[in-house]
Formats: structure tokens, C-alpha cells, sequence
């Protein structure tokens, strides 16, 4: 492992009932580094992740994020170190407006009651105009969650992640169910977000993963089967046999 990684998972395998999920899996983000997983389904993309976030533990292996070893750590305390994860599904408070999610994410709290407790100070609102603006939802910013499109609710999810200032995202499938303009502006807002955050996402929709231009991971069977540009792995033979199945 170079000693520049932000996170490496090395050797890392999970057995459910007998059956092998995650075998003997190694990767590697440095920082600063925006990354897309790849795989058809089963191969393996989203116990991954839940192995990262601590959801999981694996039988084996290390995964190590800065100097800490994750698979000692529990949920809560992973994300306290820095890891955000928007997960497939937005949610978002849908009685509540826009800013106001915002503002509970900024305060770390669970209940929107609690925000009736709650006063928002200038450097809270500073930095929700700044997030409104990153998420493309400044004109909603009064209006309720509720009313807001699929892909304007995901928007709000990550920005509501931002709030919590996670050195490394890890996204879920985030375009899914978007329209072709939202997935585009999606690929934007996550290279903007790689600007200043690690980034890690998986995604089915190739377009999506073209428009993000960065390194891609193909995962089969648990394990890393390609790695390189979206060019590079869809050429390689041994991904174009596991995707049609020859
Ligand atoms: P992907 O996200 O790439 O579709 P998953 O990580 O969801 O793949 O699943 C990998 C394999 O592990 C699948 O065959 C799935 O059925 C199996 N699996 C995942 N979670 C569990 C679990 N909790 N118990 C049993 N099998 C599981």
C-alpha cells in the first residue's frame, strides 16, 4: 500500500451463508481522487460499500482509511472520520423546505422537530447559500422538499451529506431514475464536488459514468476484474464476456 492512499481495502473478503460475496477484494483512492464502480448485479458493488461505512465486516482483510484501520471501527464512528454515503433512495424531510434540510444536516440533528429549538447562526446561513448554490436548488430554496423533482431530491440529499463535510463521498447509483438532463447536470455537480472532496460512485448508467471522465472499477464475483478508463475496461475482453455473458 503506498502510504499517499486515503483509503485502500486490501485483501478484504465477506462470506454470507456460505457464499462468498467479497473475495479477496483490493483497491486503492488517493486523495482528491473521484472514482466510478462498475459490475453487473450481485458482482459485489454495494457490500463494498457497506464494508467501507462499516455496515459490514469483512471475515478478512484491512481497510484503511488515512491511519485507521475501519473494520475495528463501528458505523457512527466511520463517518466521524470523515465518510459520507448517499444512498440509492433519497431522503429527504419532505414537510420541510429545502433550506431547512439543509439547516438540520449543518446542525447534525435527527428530528425536524428539533429544529423549532434551533437558531441558525450567520455562518450556518452563509454556508447554506454556499450548498444551495453547489446543489443547483437555489430558486427552491424556500419551497418544500416534498414538491421537488427525484433528481432535485437527491441533489438535496448530497447536499445535506456536504453539510457534514465528509472527506470521501461514496454515492449510490445517484442518476437512477433521473432524466437525461438531470443525470448530466448530476456528472457535473459531482466533479464540482471533487474539487475540494474524494469521491466514490457506482453507477449502471454508462453515459453517466462517460460524462464523469475518471478512472473506472469493474467488480465481478466480489473482486476487481478491470480497471482503467471507461475506454480502457469496455474493451477488455475479459469485461465484455462477464457483461454479455460469452
Ligand atoms: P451488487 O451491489 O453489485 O449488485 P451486492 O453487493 O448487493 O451486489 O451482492 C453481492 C452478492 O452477495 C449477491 O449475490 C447478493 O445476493 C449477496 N448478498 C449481499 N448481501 C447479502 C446478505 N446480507 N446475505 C446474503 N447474501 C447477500
Amino acid at each position: 500500500m503506498s502510504t499517499d492512499t486515503l483509503l485502500d481495502l486490501s485483501h478484504v473478503s465477506v462470506t454470507f451463508d456460505g457464499f462468498r460475496a467479497i473475495n479477496d477484494l483490493s483497491l486503492s483512492l488517493m486523495p482528491g481522487e473521484m472514482r466510478a464502480i462498475v459490475g453487473p448485479n450481485g458482482a459485489g458493488k454495494t457490500t463494498m460499500m457497506d464494508i467501507i461505512t462499516g455496515k459490514t465486516r469483512p471475515d478478512t482483510g484491512v481497510v484503511r482509511f488515512h491511519d485507521h484501520d475501519l473494520t475495528k471501527l463501528d458505523e457512527p464512528a466511520i463517518a466521524r472520520l470523515g465518510i459520507g454515503r448517499k444512498f440509492q433512495k433519497p431522503t429527504v424531510f419532505e414537510a420541510l423546505t429545502v433550506r431547512d434540510n439543509l439547516l438540520l444536516s449543518l446542525k447534525g440533528l435527527r428530528s425536524p422537530f428539533a429544529l423549532l429549538f434551533a437558531r441558525k447562526t450567520n455562518e450556518e446561513a452563509d454556508r447554506i447559500e454556499n450548498l444551495l448554490r453547489t446543489i443547483r436548488l437555489g430558486s427552491s430554496a424556500d419551497d418544500l422538499a416534498g414538491g421537488l423533482s427525484h433528481g432535485q431530491k437527491q441533489w438535496l440529499e448530497i447536499g445535506m451529506l456536504l453539510g457534514q463535510e465528509p472527506d470521501l463521498l461514496l454515492v449510490d447509483e445517484p442518476v437512477a431514475g433521473m432524466t437525461d438532463a438531470e443525470t448530466m447536470e448530476t456528472a457535473d455537480l459531482l466533479r464540482e464536488i471533487n474539487q475540494t472532496r474524494s469521491v466514490v460512485v457506482v453507477e449502471h448508467d454508462m453515459e453517466f459514468v462517460r460524462a464523469l471522465n475518471v478512472k473506472v472499477t469493474v467488480l465481478h464475483e466480489g473482486s476487481v476484474l478491470a480497471e482503467g478508463t471507461l475506454d480502457q475496461v469496455s474493451n477488455d475482453p475479459r469485461v465484455i464476456e462477464v457483461y454479455l455473458g460469452r
